[in-house]
């Protein structure tokens, strides 16, 4: 099971406006933003604005409004961008050993690139 949340962690931070973030798009349920160290021409990360450690945590707590907008939020933005046209990747890392080193949901958003036949 996943470990319970714990909001000192850096997105939270920049959700209560602590910490700055490159802000593109924000909305009732999601925020997204440049990543601090891009892995390609575009990478954004998408965070729910809820408690949430991980896309489990995320899948089996989150409201069906939640889920929703967090995932409509995701789409938005890489259309916004025209990611579609050339091809997009999401990923999310979830746990320590997939490498996921902040405890709040994100989703990677890559492109402006060809990309791989396999992780970021
Ligand atoms: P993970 O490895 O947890 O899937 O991804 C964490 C991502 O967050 C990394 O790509 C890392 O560059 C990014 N990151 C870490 N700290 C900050 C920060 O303070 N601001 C921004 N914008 N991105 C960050």
């Amino acid at each position: 099971p996943t470990k319970p949340y714990d909001d000192s962690n850096i997105f939270a931070r920049i959700l209560r406006g602590e910490l700055p973030c490159k802000r593109i798009y924000e909305d009732e349920h999601a925020l997204a933003f440049h990543d601090i160290n891009p892995l390609a021409p575009v990478h954004i990360l998408v965070i729910p604005k809820g408690p949430y450690v991980s896309w489990d945590d995320f899948s089996a707590r989150a409201s069906d409004a939640e889920m929703a907008g967090f995932v409509r939020a995701v789409g938005k933005v890489a259309r916004d961008q025209q990611l579609e046209v050339q091809g997009y990747r999401l990923l999310a890392n979830i746990g320590k050993r997939a490498g996921q080193e902040v405890p709040h949901l994100h989703v990677h958003i890559f492109g402006g690139q060809p990309l791989g036949p396999m992780l970021a």
